[in-house]
């Protein structure tokens, strides 16, 4: 039987490829977004996965973003806590609103949607959590003390749940990104760009969406049962942990 997964923020930018990877090697895929119904619609006819609105920040929310999932496709598998944003200001000028939508989303996030697949990943004795960190959250970024604090707190709730899930054959895993290809970054001015953030990647290139999505289809998969509470940086080399 195909096996089931939720994408967080599944109908854009690395989620949407990850949707995608998941689906081709032969997942029954559920993309979850926020708002942004356009996309969701579009992404549905090009791919023909059906995407789901709720918002990983309200955990109600998500508790019957997963039952109805869980009714239309079955139990839960995997879940991939993709969806984030970004609410950027230097810390002298963070408000407390900028600072709280970011730990919403990002941090409690992935509380939010990983609780309610949890036990009956227990009682099933399988599934794979995987969670979009960011390299800002490993070395810290100015002008992102928000984003740089709940993409580490990621990593925390992920090694203390990969001690919790072992036993349940469950494992709790990172992705940790570089600058990636999205919307996003290519919104950046291209000088900017160019001249001063892609010089800092050894490699010498953005990352793909495809190389975040085919990390997370390899620790979704049997291959990686013995891979858990691991962070995988695929950064292009620009920072060691
Ligand atoms: P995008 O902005 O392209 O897409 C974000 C997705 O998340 C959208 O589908 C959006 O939904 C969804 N989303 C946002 N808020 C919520 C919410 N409250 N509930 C449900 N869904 C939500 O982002 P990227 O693809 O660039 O980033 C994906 C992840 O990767 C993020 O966690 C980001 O922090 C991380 N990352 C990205 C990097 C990059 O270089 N791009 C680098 C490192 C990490 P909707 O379509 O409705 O708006």
């Amino acid at each position: 039987m195909a096996r089931v997964a939720i994408v967080t923020g599944g109908s854009r930018g690395i989620g949407a490829s990850i949707s995608k990877a998941l689906q081709e090697a032969g997942y029954h895929v559920a993309a979850n977004y926020a708002g942004n119904d356009a996309a969701a619609e579009a992404f549905t006819s090009e791919t023909g996965i059906k995407t789901y609105k709720w918002s990983v920040a309200d955990y109600d929310a998500c508790a019957e973003g997963v039952r109805k999932v869980e009714a239309e496709l079955g139990p839960v598998d995997v879940l991939i806590n993709n969806a984030g944003i970004t609410r950027d200001a230097m810390f002298h000028k963070m408000t407390p609103a900028q600072w709280k939508e970011v730990i919403d989303t990002n941090l409690s996030g992935v509380f939010n949607m990983t609780h309610p697949v949890w036990g009956g990943m227990r009682d099933r004795k399988f599934g794979r959590i995987i969670t979009i960190s960011s390299i800002n959250g490993q070395k810290g970024q100015a002008g992102q003390a928000n984003y740089s604090a709940a993409k580490a707190g990621d990593i925390g709730l992920t090694r203390a749940l990969a001690q919790e899930g072992a036993r349940a054959g469950i494992t709790v895993n990172v992705i940790a990104p570089g600058y990636i290809g999205t919307e996003m970054v290519r919104a950046i001015d291209e000088r900017v760009l160019a001249e001063r953030i892609i010089p800092q990647i050894p490699v010498g290139r953005l990352g793909e969406p495809e190389e975040i999505a085919r990390c997370a289809v390899f620790l979704a998969s049997d291959d990686a049962g013995f891979i858990t509470g691991s962070t995988i940086s695929a950064n292009g080399g620009q920072y060691f942990t």
